[in-house]
């Protein structure tokens, strides 16, 4: 399979190529020329596979030439060997409502289920054998520990963390502090979100830098992260098979729920895509009205999905704008020396196709939390209650599949404003409660943290 840039559709990639480049070098994202569309046949084919056989199926269809399916099976199934679900995510029913649980790896929240790949993948290619790989991550707090997880005591590999000074929760900053070896180096920033991924872009801009520190990236643009993702979408949706089905998914970078819209692509019958998000509204906006306006982020309940620059969302809009890369091009400049684009009411008909939006507030996250814990004896974490939220308007007959992207035990300072039921705390962290932590503070100074940087590595 090759890969273009949703900016460029004559470049020629590999999947290696894109996996370790992960932005392409116009800026744009990465994306296949072409995706497989499974036939009826081959979908009922792949509906009695076991999770991780599943995954074979799915990812393989992307990266066939950069490894083989017996090495990559086996890739998978050593990523998920720490999963405390045998069959990688859990499925509960409340009501009408489904919750696909997608956090029983190491850090408790989906991102491990993309990320412990992406780190396997790192030691397949073998890219350290010779040059020491320095990643640099900004975080609001779920990326981080994820990346640290899977990327933790690899040989020849170090791995730089940039989360907000204070802004994360404090489970959040445990987790990313705490479970780290000498190969992990944990920045506290005094700022946003917002400033940690500036600091990270650019160093990612300056070439000399870049290639000084052979620098790379495991962001939510990475391709390969999203290949990981389309899987619980199918294996999911085999649970409920002959039924209408819909999806809810609590929203940030737009990139979980673009694997969602990747599976339909494949064939898979969805019915709607929901994305819930919170005020940050930026994708509901876009969806609604056409508007695509970031503003200032504002921190909310639901940190994780505080991103205003919903980066995946552009591989959406080379669908919306008839594949054509220079028309992405003109776009995002605009964006860029406008601070804004427009869509059309063709292109938002396009996008309605497939799509639904709503924001949930920060009040309402609460509600929905208290609300579910009454009728369920059951508590969700403030992300997934959005998708619960976004999901109440949707009366098309069709089953509702809720994405839960966290452990509510990660946010438990908000959930104790909602509910007094009992959170157990998770076995993957309990140990690390009382572990010391370590991090370094630095001022939002982009020659603070280079030093800081260049200082550790030398
Ligand atoms: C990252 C994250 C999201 C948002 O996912 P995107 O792929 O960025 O849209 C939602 N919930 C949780 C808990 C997350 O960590």
């Amino acid at each position: 399979m090759e890969y273009i840039s949703t900016r460029n559709k004559n470049l020629k990639y590999n999947f290696k190529d894109i996996f370790l480049r992960g932005l392409a070098p116009d800026g744009g994202l990465f994306i296949p020329k072409q995706i497989k569309k499974y036939s009826k046949d081959e979908i009922k084919k792949l509906s009695v596979l076991s999770y991780v056989d599943l995954a074979t199926e799915i990812i393989f269809n992307f990266c066939s030439s950069s490894i083989e399916k017996k090495k990559l099976k086996n890739l998978i199934k050593k990523s998920y060997q720490s999963f405390s679900s045998e069959e990688v995510i859990k499925l509960k029913k409340f009501g009408n409502l489904n919750l696909i649980e997608l956090y029983h790896g190491p850090t408790l929240a989906f991102k491990d289920i993309a990320m412990q790949v992406l780190g396997n993948m790192y030691d397949e290619f073998n890219v350290s054998s010779n040059n020491k790989v320095n990643i640099i991550v900004a975080t609001s707090g779920d990326t981080g520990s994820a990346a640290i997880a899977a990327l933790n005591d690899r040989k020849n590999i170090n791995v730089f963390i940039l989360h907000p000074y204070k802004k994360i929760s404090n489970i959040q900053r445990k987790i990313m502090t705490t479970i780290g070896s000498n190969n992990i180096y944990n920045i506290a920033v005094k700022g946003t979100f917002d400033d940690c991924q500036k600091l990270v872009k650019e160093m990612f801009s300056e070439n000399k830098f870049r290639e000084k520190i052979n620098m790379s990236g495991v962001n939510s643009i990475n391709w390969a992260r999203i290949t990981c993702q389309i899987v619980y979408y199918f294996y999911s949706y085999f649970k409920f098979q002959n039924k209408k089905v819909s999806f809810a998914v609590p929203t940030g970078n737009f990139g979980d729920v673009f694997a969602g819209y990747v599976a339909k692509k494949m064939g898979l019958p969805i019915q709607k895509l929901i994305v819930a998000t919170n005020e940050n509204d930026i994708l509901e906006k876009v969806i609604n009205t056409g508007k695509y306006k970031p503003t200032k982020v504002k921190p909310s309940l639901s940190p994780s999905m505080d991103v205003q620059i919903s980066s995946n969302f552009e591989r959406l809009l080379f669908d919306v704008l008839n594949e054509d890369d220079k028309k992405v091009s003109i776009f995002m400049n605009d964006l860029k020396s406008k601070g804004s684009f427009l869509l059309n009411k063709e292109q938002i008909d396009f996008i309605k196709k497939d799509f639904s939006a709503k924001k949930i507030n920060d009040k309402e996250t609460i509600e929905i939390i208290k609300g579910f814990s009454r009728e369920h004896n059951f508590v969700i974490d403030p992300h997934t209650a959005t998708a619960v939220g976004a999901s109440k308007d949707v009366k098309d007959g069709s089953e509702i599949l809720i994405l839960g992207t966290a452990h509510p035990y990660k946010f438990l300072e908000t959930i104790k404003m909602a509910t007094s039921q009992k959170v157990e705390i998770p076995k993957q962290i309990a140990h690390l409660m009382d572990k010391k932590e370590n991090y370094d503070i630095l001022e939002n100074k982009i020659n603070d943290v280079k030093n800081y940087i260049l200082g550790k590595i030398s």
